[in-house]
């Protein structure tokens, strides 16, 4: 058995100049954008007359210096940075629901405009692309149904063309962000002849098109105040024919391309909540008082310290190796691998900090006072959104097994009699 291991070379620096960057976007994030999440609610809504006031010049201050839409190359009006730069900022924007929108890369539209961007033809990308990118409207990506999620070969949702165009129908389920949305990105069989991977198609809907119901939307977890995922009909939508997206058949890509990017970024977000649910631990054992002195004396919470240390140091090298890897391949299929490992260690890695961090805490932790309730569902939703842990699973082991072949199937390769045998013939060594 010989396994292929890469040869890299190590560099952990951040250039100055960058650094020079970070150190602008943490202390304006800290003292600007952060109050945000303490007085406005949802980031996405429009019709919050007041909240869109106090926002627009905080994204001119980011756009003047050069930060806005971080995930964009120059030919979509982003700086390119890659993405280990990105990471590197998203560190510090995933510790406010507002930063991403402040600097022009929240999700979901950070993906869309992606995908835009590269299957859109020209008429679309003006159309919805560029008002996108501008931070003039929302998009919603609207895949999973009620029926099924994890598995896109049991979606029903269907397009058929009739006369001049296409008929959509169907029906979607935590479409996020469509009550706020301009324009839907749905997937939809148009083919049933073909398999999941070449039967299926994506098209731009526009919200108001007739036909398009949201028949209610939900939250994650108890909190009312972002009831955004939604539950959509399709009632026979009437689509002209350059409503399709990228190609016929083209959808199965098109959403890999999607997720890919989609993934990784939510994981360099998830270090911010990580840090910041870390630093809590770490200043409640210092601060908090039993009559053996502080929790920081006592070998137990050491113990949630240590190994909440090193966890989250693991899942950030783990990171930003993957963003440095798309960086290098710039193709997400050769970074698979690395990308489902990231998203099963986010979902554990925020939840066991969380989950210490909080206990620690005791009653106050679990009342609605500290953040600790939020981000417990916010672990729970990394290891669903984007597919469940176990998929993800799945494919690393899938594509770990690649690199290996299978050996004898009575004696395992290090098996040591049958080593000590051939050992002893090259070495011609008798007894
Ligand atoms: C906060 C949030 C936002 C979302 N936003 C969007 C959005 O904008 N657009 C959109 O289209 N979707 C969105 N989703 C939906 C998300 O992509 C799905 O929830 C996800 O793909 C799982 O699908 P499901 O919920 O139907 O779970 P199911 O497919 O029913 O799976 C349920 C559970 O079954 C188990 N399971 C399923 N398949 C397997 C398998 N192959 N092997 C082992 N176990 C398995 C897992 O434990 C899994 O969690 C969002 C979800 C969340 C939580």
């Amino acid at each position: 058995m010989q396994v292929h291991y890469q040869v890299m070379s190590w560099d952990f620096e951040t250039d100055a100049e960058y650094q020079k960057l970070l150190d602008w976007a943490d202390e304006f994030v800290r003292t600007k954008v952060e109050p945000m999440d303490y007085v406005y609610k949802n980031p996405y809504d429009k019709s919050d007359k007041e909240a869109v006031a106090a926002l627009k010049p905080l994204q001119k201050e980011v756009k003047d210096k050069g930060l806005w839409a971080c995930h964009l190359g120059p030919d979509l009006g982003g700086p390119g940075y890659g993405q280990v730069k990105l990471a590197l900022l998203n560190e510090i924007l995933g510790r406010s629901s507002w930063a991403p929108i402040v600097f022009g890369c929240q999700a979901p539209d950070s993906g869309n405009a992606e995908i835009l961007a590269h299957y859109a033809t020209e008429e679309q990308k003006k159309r919805y692309l560029q008002p996108l990118l501008d931070g003039d409207i929302h998009s919603c990506y609207s895949m999973t149904e009620p029926q099924a999620g994890a598995d896109p070969a049991l979606f029903e949702t269907k397009a058929v063309r009739d006369g001049d165009g296409w008929v959509l129908s169907g029906e979607k389920w935590f479409s996020s962000n469509a009550p706020y949305s301009e324009f839907f990105i749905v997937m939809a069989v148009t083919d049933t002849e073909k398999s999941t991977y070449h039967g299926q198609s994506m098209f731009i809907v526009p919200k108001e098109t007739p036909g398009v119901e949201i028949i209610r939307s939900t939250g994650a977890g108890p909190d009312t105040s972002h009831q955004s995922h939604s539950y959509i009909r399709y009632n026979d939508v009437r689509l002209p024919f350059d409503a399709l997206l990228g190609e016929e058949g083209g959808a199965f890509a098109i959403a890999q391309t999607r997720l890919g990017g989609g993934r990784i970024h939510h994981a360099m977000r998830t270090i911010a909540q990580c840090r910041k649910a870390f630093d809590l631990m770490c200043e409640r054992a210092l601060s908090r008082r039993t009559r053996n002195g502080k929790l920081a004396d006592l070998q137990m919470t050491q113990q949630k310290i240590a190994d909440s240390w090193i966890e989250f140091e693991q899942f950030r090298l783990l990171v930003l190796r993957t963003a440095w890897k798309i960086d290098k391949y710039q193709d997400y299929m050769k970074v698979r691998k690395d990308i489902a490992g990231v998203k099963v260690a986010m979902a554990k890695v925020y939840h066991d900090i969380v989950q210490r961090s909080m206990q620690l805490h005791g009653a106050l932790g679990i009342s609605g006072e500290m953040p600790f309730s939020s981000m417990m569902i916010g672990a729970q939703v990394m290891g669903i959104a984007d597919g469940p842990t176990e998929v993800h699973q799945v494919t690393v082991a899938k594509q770990v097994l690649r690199d290996y072949e299978a050996g004898d199937e009575r004696w395992p390769s290090a098996h040591i009699p049958t080593r000590t045998a051939e050992a002893r013939k090259l070495l011609g060594v008798d007894k």
